[in-house]
């Protein structure tokens, strides 16, 4: 079965939820990891964890979500929805250096104090990075998140950014943009399937029109098709080696998963 390490399936409609896991299932995504991207998101991703056996949570505050710093309060509650059973990762937390971003100086703030929960909590951190390779990278070390593992979300950088996460110990994550971005096919196709995930990022899509264009995770194995192909694989090696270094990520966390595939 498939993965699907990074999702917002929180922000659906709640009755969709059964249809959205049923899709999956028929798809060979047997878990699915939902991330917050503020508070009050989190606490929605920790329901559906708790309603639903093959959904697991991220907690986190996204970096675009920030309106100041964290306060000691919202830290709080963090701390103590991570320490949660079914969470299994610190995310969605993380650098945006988009011109419209929140304060570089308050998103770094908020990332090293989120990085500080994840490791009271031992989790590992799947992380944002938008325009911010190189800050990123700086934190990553100084915090030296190599001690907690994690990955790199929604990658579409270079093939030297690429090698410097997994320095830093993290997985590749990859999503649809690699269905459409030959640069990031030449990245993919050199890199090791060893440090490699898969993830949809999916979240509700009405801009696309039709419902059934929406990106679920069922679209997991539409990205393992693609990955298998670029490196003249078969895609059941693909979802073999992609999960197995899902649960080499999750640590302590990975038996809970593992027995829900
Ligand atoms: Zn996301």
């Amino acid at each position: 079965m498939f993965v699907d390490l990074h999702t917002h399936i929180d922000q659906y409609d709640p009755d969709e939820l059964p249809g959205i896991l049923e899709r999956a299932l028929n798809a060979k995504v047997g878990a699915i990891i939902a991330a917050g991207v503020t508070v009050e998101s989190t606490r929605r991703c920790l329901e559906l964890a708790d309603e639903y056996d093959n959904v697991f949570a991220g907690v986190g505050v996204h970096p675009s979500d920030l309106t100041g710093d964290l306060d000691n309060a919202a830290l709080d509650q963090l701390r103590r929805m991570a320490a949660e059973q079914q969470v299994v990762v610190m995310s969605e937390v993380g650098l945006d250096h988009q011109d419209h971003s929140p304060d570089r100086a308050v998103q770094e703030r908020a990332f090293r104090a989120q990085l500080g929960i994840a490791r009271e909590a031992g989790l590992p951190v799947v992380f944002h990075m938008r325009f911010a390779t190189g800050d990123m990278l700086r934190v990553l070390g100084e915090e030296r998140v190599s001690d907690l593992g994690g990955a790199a979300h929604y990658f579409q950088g270079s093939h030297e950014e690429a090698a410097a996460v997994i320095d830093m110990g993290c997985y590749i994550s990859l999503a649809k943009p690699l269905l459409r971005l030959p640069e990031l096919q030449d990245v993919a196709r050199k890199m090791p399937l060893q440090w490699i995930v898969l993830e949809t990022d999916c979240y509700p899509q009405p801009f696309k029109g039709k419902r059934a264009k929406w990106t679920e995770p069922k679209d997991v194995p539409v990205v393992a098709a693609k990955l298998a192909e670029l490196k003249g694989l078969d895609i059941a090696e693909v979802m073999e080696t992609t999960t197995a270094n899902v649960l080499a990520m999750l640590g302590h966390k990975a038996g809970l998963v593992s027995a829900v595939l």
